[in-house]
């Protein structure tokens, strides 16, 4: 999937000139006005064009380790997060599994990732909480989500969204950023923004737009320098300095 979005732009990039709203690095930004519903409808029409079906980077196999994912991925990498689940989920990939294999195991499993300890202490947790109050199932519920351990408002908004098919906004520290930086919505906390994005995102793209989001924060408009240059919406994107192609461009 990574290779089909990284292989969509590229094709982008050879059929488009730089944009004409290209500058300079080192002027100063000029105060953010978010897009117009037309523009921002622009944005995700050109997403869905390249990548139609977003995927999230998490490896999963039900609700269930889809839950422990997220909530292992806090101050993670997916990356980092699948190298150490791969082997956890091939014998745990149940609330019971994971109760049985109990904490020490579980900590053993996770100890690449970051947090491991309490980690590890809430997956067992939230697996117990399932049993007792789930009937060993995933609730297709926020507040049922939000209380169980380990389990906050990002989590349940990634579970809803991805197992269940809800069109929610789980906003990370990719999606905050793009937001802030196109601007489609503003805001300064990251649920300020979430509220802002659903109301702003067209009722068709809500399903996949979170995705759109993270893929493009994470492969194109990066923290440090965004690759304005080969960036499909740049001619949209208020921000500015946008980058420039490098001298030795390639691609
Ligand atoms: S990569 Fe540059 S042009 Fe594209 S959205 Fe990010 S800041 Fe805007």
């Amino acid at each position: 999937m990574i290779a089909t979005y990284k292989a969509s732009y590229i094709a982008i990039i050879m059929a488009t000139k730089p944009s004409s709203r290209t500058k300079p690095a080192g002027r100063k930004a000029a105060a953010p006005k978010p897009l117009s519903k037309a523009e921002i409808a622009q944005v995700f029409s050109r997403f869905a064009a390249i990548e139609p079906e977003p995927k999230g980077e998490l490896e999963h196999v039900n609700a269930f380790t889809l839950l422990v994912a997220v909530v292992l991925s806090a101050q993670a990498t997916d990356a980092g997060v699948n190298k150490a689940t791969r082997a956890l989920f091939q014998i745990a990939d149940t609330p019971e599994k994971m109760l049985t294999l109990g904490e020490d195991s579980v900590r053993e499993h996770i100890r690449t990732i970051g947090l491991f300890r309490n980690k590890a202490k809430n997956v067992v947790a939230l697996s117990a909480a399932l049993i007792e109050q789930h009937d060993s199932k995933v609730p297709e519920d926020r507040e049922a989500l939000q209380a169980l351990p380990g389990v906050g408002r990002k989590t349940a908004n990634v579970v809803l969204n991805m197992a269940f098919g809800w069109p929610t906004m789980a906003v990370d520290t990719h999606v905050f950023r793009v937001s802030n930086r196109i601007p489609l919505a503003l805001g300064k906390t990251p649920e300020a923004v979430e509220k802002g994005l659903e109301a702003v995102i067209p009722k068709e793209f809500g399903l996949h737009a979170h995705h759109w989001l993270i893929l493009h924060g994470r492969y194109l408009c990066k923290a440090r320098t965004p690759d304005c240059w080969r960036c499909p919406v740049s001619d949209l994107c208020r921000f500015e300095p946008k980058t420039p192609a490098p001298m030795n461009k390639s691609l």
